[in-house]
């Protein structure tokens, strides 16, 4: 378990050193900003969304080594998804930060779960989630007043 543990803090690590589709988005695209006051961590999230799949999604923001690769992962985890697929793998997600066992098969998302243990942190793990479901909704209203 140590070495899981080891593991997995090294994942985030790597994540928070070089930040995977850490760019601005300058297409007309959906996007959100997500503040977390408790910690300071500030992302701005990046969506393109053509016929209901993300093809690209990329985030800026400044914050602490969690946020930053938590961000990180979930842009690799969600491109290339459709948005169905994607909200549910926010609320699948969710439910690992915030229940006590969970049997969510999250693959390399699994590596935030150890941040439960630390509860003022869930919500650095959670802010760029949060962000991406902000931004999917504006795209969502927007398509239904065409
Ligand atoms: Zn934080």
């Amino acid at each position: 378990m140590n070495e899981l543990r080891q593991l997995y803090q090294e994942v985030i690590l790597d994540h928070n050193r070089n930040p995977r589709n850490f760019r601005e988005l300058d297409c007309d695209c959906q996007q959100a900003n997500g503040y977390n006051p408790l910690c300071g961590d500030q992302v701005t999230v990046y969506l393109k969304v053509k016929d209901g799949v993300i093809e690209d999604i990329c985030f800026q923001g400044k914050g602490c080594a969690i946020s930053v690769a938590s961000a990180s992962l979930m842009t690799e985890a969600l491109k290339g998804q459709t948005l169905q697929s994607a909200q549910k793998l926010y609320h699948a997600f969710h439910q690992m930060m915030t229940e006590e066992s969970s049997s969510q098969n999250l693959g390399k998302l699994a590596v935030l779960e150890g941040v439960k243990d630390y509860p003022a942190r869930i919500k650095c793990a959670t802010l760029a989630w949060h962000a991406t479901d902000a931004a999917i909704s504006q795209n969502q209203a927007e398509v239904t007043t065409e």
